[in-house]
């Protein structure tokens, strides 16, 4: 089913999961946390693409997984710095067999180790979309950034490209990670009134350890409030605690989310079924009233 369509008829509720880097992980530890997601009832499931192009097949390996095994519906990650036409229609020939039907249409950015040519074919996710239209009938979501693209000079200029990509055929949103939710209701205003009328989701990651705390402090365009960072400093130490910590400051910012009317919650999951099932167990009424 298309996700333009399930969210015509309600909010949603959907994660993110990653093909793992094949000297690291299996992907069949992956196929296990979809088995784990699937008990939460999740509309969709998404699989990032790596920018390079690597791994593909495992993108959609893991998509085709959900698409078979889970109630959910797969939402394929395609990013296109890297692709020519001929790599993009490789894999949308493979997605039609499989029948998936869902793209998230994304530039990308070149991995530090890339050593190929960047952005030479495509150069923003627009005209991947563009692309995509011409032969394809898929439905498409892109990303949006409630504080502004990082290469953007404004959130103004940033909407601006946001309404190209729903005037290329995005039919909903997912946003970039965020902790103060003002962000995100800025977002929100700023493009109902440039003209964007399609379905935003909140992505909500949890900073449930160290790593992640610093991986997002040291990423531009994600502040982190100055309430959270108190609590990292006072308990970095301590891995039980940093995971409560992340749990319980993603729920409270569902919680408002969804109590400020947000089209669905989106959560990137870092390939933890733990962090699903720590949100659910723990406001799985109002997720039930909000969500289904
Ligand atoms: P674009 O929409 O092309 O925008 C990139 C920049 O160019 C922005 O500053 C925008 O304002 C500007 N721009 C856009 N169109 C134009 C135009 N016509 N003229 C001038 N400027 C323009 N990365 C991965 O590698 N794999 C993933 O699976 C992945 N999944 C993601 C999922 C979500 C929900 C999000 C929010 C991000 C994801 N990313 C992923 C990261 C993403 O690829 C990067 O943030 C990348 O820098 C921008 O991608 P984009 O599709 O938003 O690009």
């Amino acid at each position: 089913m298309r996700i333009s369509e399930i969210l015509k008829q309600k909010k949603t509720l959907s994660f993110e999961v990653f093909p793992p880097n094949p000297k690291i992980s299996k992907i069949d530890a992956v196929f296990g946390t979809i088995d784990a997601l699937r008990q939460y009832c999740p509309d969709f499931i998404s699989v990032t693409f790596k920018s390079s192009g690597d791994y593909s097949e495992d993108t959609l390996a893991l998509a085709s997984y959900v698409k078979r095994h889970t109630d959910a519906e797969p939402l394929v990650h395609l990013t296109c710095g890297a692709l020519d036409p001929a790599g993009v229609d490789r894999i949308t020939a493979l997605m039609e067999e499989q029948k998936l039907e869902n793209v998230l249409a994304l530039r990308g950015d070149p991995p530090a180790d890339f050593d190929g040519e960047y952005l030479k074919h495509f150069h923003h996710a627009s005209e991947l979309m563009e692309y995509l239209r011409r032969s394809h009938d898929f439905c498409l979501g892109a990303a949006c950034y409630p504080e502004g693209h990082i290469e953007c000079r404004s959130l103004y200029e940033d909407l601006i490209h946001l309404k190209t990509k729903q005037d290329m055929g995005a039919q909903f949103l997912i946003s970039q990670v965020f902790y103060d939710n003002n962000y995100f209701y800025r977002l929100v205003r700023a493009a109902r009134k440039c003209g964007i009328t399609v379905p935003i989701l909140p992505g909500i990651m949890p900073l449930v350890n160290t790593n992640l705390f610093n991986k997002i402090m040291n990423m531009a365009g994600a502040t982190i409030p100055f309430e959270l960072r108190v609590l990292f400093d006072r308990f970095r130490d301590n891995k039980e605690a940093m995971f409560e910590i992340g749990i319980s400051y993603s729920v409270n910012q569902i919680l408002e989310l969804l109590a400020n009317d947000a089209d669905g919650i989106h959560i990137y999951t870092m390939n933890n079924a733990r962090v699903a099932g720590e949100i659910y167990s723990r406001i799985h009424n109002v997720i039930e009233k909000e969500l289904r």
